[in-house]
């Protein structure tokens, strides 16, 4: 399945939504250098180009970066939260942890998590 089928057009944040509430992670692929994002873009964070190319991310990846947030406790029922930069073949997308990883783990997209009308995606 590409990502054609899921973004009509140009991927917009909201279109990015969309399939992410629908559990299909989509990202852009430049069509200039090949530059991967995870998440909706203008232009291409490597060369400046706008030709972008929605294209449908692996919903499994390996934890590259990770790190623990302590918010009060508001909007979640948990006040320590653990946010990780998840590699999906090559790119990366910001995204929460259910319960703990380490970098290196292998973690797979478990849904999203609603805050605010903005979808994060939750790997575990
Ligand atoms: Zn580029």
């Amino acid at each position: 399945m590409s990502g054609g089928e899921l973004v009509d057009g140009e991927l917009t944040y909201e279109s990015w939504k969309r399939a992410l509430r629908e559990g299909a992670l989509i990202g852009q692929e430049c069509t200039d250098c090949g530059h991967a994002t995870g998440a909706p873009k203008a232009a291409c964070a490597r060369c400046g180009s706008r030709d972008l190319e929605a294209v449908e991310l692996p919903t499994t990846g390996t934890v590259y970066s990770e790190t623990t947030i302590t918010v009060p406790p508001r909007q979640f029922t948990d006040d320590t939260y653990q946010v990780a930069i998840i590699e999906l073949d090559t790119a990366r997308v910001m995204a929460r942890i259910d319960g703990t990883a380490e970098i290196g783990d292998e973690v797979r997209l478990q849904g999203t998590l609603e805050a605010d009308d903005a979808p994060a995606p939750v790997f575990g």
